[in-house]
């Protein structure tokens, strides 16, 4: 079986997270796949930073799942961008890039993140296109981890300022970027997180045959998550299960 989550949004300030997604975890069983789709964590100084974020316990559960026979990937979010190969590496987990193709028997299916489709909201594109850059990433994570901690406090500060004006369409994914990159890779199925709007949608793209495209939700109240084998697959929220036969 194949597990995807995404938008846990992780932080020591909130331990019942941790409880429900400890929990989470035991319900998976040695050979199966568990794909993070970004922002695990609320956010991430550099893989040198993981004890002053007193993420520590995440990493050790991380670490327990390979134990187990587990694989783990991992796409970074627009939090935990800065999520690196030397934390893969110590919890033996794949990192994988930001468009990445799984492929189920003959039916390829996209995975992202999903802020890079939300091209209405323009301030977060820009913010992005910075914190990606190698030159910006090796300039931050040279600095001490104080200062990097201030200038993230400082980001989030104005982010979340920042969402209470943003309308709440500019939040959400443009239907022209969504078709833009199903095209480009030939896909009918697209999996993403971010907008914590989970849902089944279908659509059909231009010239071509029905499509879906699945949100994964956060975590805020309850775990969200998909199942997925190569019949169906089931998107879980709130208790509430949508499915859908592949
Ligand atoms: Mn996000």
């Amino acid at each position: 079986m194949i597990h995807l989550i995404s938008d846990l949004h992780l932080t020591p300030a909130d331990n019942a997270l941790l409880v429900r997604f400890r929990a989470y975890l035991k319900r998976l069983n040695p050979g199966d796949s568990l794909f993070i789709l970004g922002d695990l964590f609320e956010y991430w100084l550099g893989d040198d930073a993981c004890e002053y974020l007193e993420q520590n316990q995440v990493e050790q559960a991380l670490t327990e799942l390979a134990d187990q026979g587990i694989s783990t990937s991992f796409m970074r979010g627009n939090r935990d961008f800065l999520i690196g190969k030397d934390f893969a590496e110590r919890c033996g987990i794949t990192l994988l890039d930001d468009e990445h193709l799984l492929q189920l028997g003959d039916q390829p299916i996209l995975l992202m993140h999903g802020d890079s489709l939300c091209t209405d909201d323009r301030s977060h594109q820009v913010f992005r296109k910075m914190v990606r850059d190698r030159v910006w990433q090796e300039d931050f994570l040279s600095r001490p981890l104080s200062i990097r901690d201030e200038m993230a406090k400082a980001v989030r500060y104005r982010s979340e300022s920042g969402k209470t004006l943003k309308a709440s369409a500019i939040m959400d994914v443009t239907q022209t970027a969504v078709d833009e990159v199903m095209r480009l890779h030939g896909v009918e199925l697209l999996i993403h997180g971010h907008t914590h709007r989970p849902a089944v949608h279908q659509f059909s793209l231009p010239g071509s045959a029905s499509v879906h495209r699945v949100v994964l939700g956060d975590w805020g109240q309850a775990p969200s998550f998909i199942q997925l084998d190569q019949h169906a697959l089931e998107l879980v929220h709130a208790g509430i299960s949508d499915r859908l036969v592949i």
